[in-house]
């Protein structure tokens, strides 16, 4: 950790039984410990299961966040995969890469999206990289696995009056003090999280009572993954280990006192991403 958190006491985190150091979980969702191999879905040794409970499904061996921390920080990995794509599937990748327009449109956007989802304030992104972006109105905190891009974002984000802690979410999200922020960010973040059900207990706990949650995540359940298979999109070995359905993300949610509202609810089946905003279930959607 670089920043401790300088104006609260240390959450402790609650004890869920999932151990980033065991090379074989449960469901991260409803903790059942038995699962079912989907073959057509793993690969080599990276074993992507169903949960016969919940019907989550997801990666049975982790490599753990040490790895992630060194091997597996995905800004390392984004080579590999880009030339992994390309040899297995080039027409469809080729034809995502041209049409990457739909970021460039994102991000021209992004300030008016938190200015609407969030008001203003203190803004907590977890798995922030280094931290590039920043959003008049509010101040900048932040959450990153890779301690070089953890430092960076440190550097810029005490510079907006904010700090960025070294660490995985799970842990990392306990520091801040309770009810600090008006709105956190998990953008394309909970599907590399080992512990998603710690990550949103700790969020639901750091995020004010009118705060939300923008989460973005791949659609396990877009029609595009039921038509590719194993070359969707969304598959990425070992990086992600949770592939959620909308339904998933009720059920964890609502385990961290959570709701769920859809951002993009018509084009849904046909997108390879969820994008929610989760707010504190006693309170009203708007
Ligand atoms: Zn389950």
């Amino acid at each position: 950790m670089t920043a401790p958190a300088k104006d609260g006491t240390v959450a402790k985190a609650p004890d869920l039984p999932v151990s980033p150091s065991v090379q074989s979980r449960a469901c991260p969702i409803c903790d059942r410990a038995d699962s079912d191999r989907l073959e057509a879905y793993s690969r080599n040794h990276w074993s992507v299961e169903q949960c016969p409970g919940c019907g989550h499904v997801y990666l049975k061996n982790p490599p753990g966040y040490s790895a992630l921390e060194q091997d597996f920080a995905w800004q390392k990995t984004y080579a590999s995969e880009h030339e992994r794509r390309l040899q297995e599937n080039p027409v469809a990748y080729r034809l995502d890469v041209a049409t990457r327009f739909r970021h460039t449109w994102f991000r021209r956007t992004t300030a008016q999206k938190y200015r609407d989802w969030f008001g203003s304030g203190k803004i907590l992104d977890i798995g922030c990289a280094n931290s590039k972006d920043w959003f008049e109105g509010f101040t900048p905190y932040g959450i990153e696995i890779s301690k070089e891009l953890a430092e960076e974002a440190d550097q810029l984000m005490r510079a907006k009056g904010g700090y960025c802690i070294f660490g995985p979410g799970a842990s990392a999200i306990w520091q801040f003090p309770e009810a600090m922020f008006d709105g956190i960010v998990m953008s394309s973040y909970l599907e590399h999280e080992e512990q998603p059900l710690k990550v949103l207990l700790g969020a639901a706990r750091a995020l004010k009572p009118d705060g939300a949650i923008y989460v973005r995540v791949p659609n396990y359940g877009s029609i595009n993954r039921r038509l590719v298979g194993r070359n969707w999109c969304g598959f990425r070995w070992p990086d992600h280990v949770n592939y959620f359905t909308v339904a998933d993300l009720r059920t964890i949610a609502a385990k961290a006192g959570l709701r769920v509202r859809l951002l993009t609810p018509v084009r849904l089946p046909f997108d390879d991403n969820i994008n929610a905003l989760l707010t504190h279930d006693t309170m009203v959607p708007t």
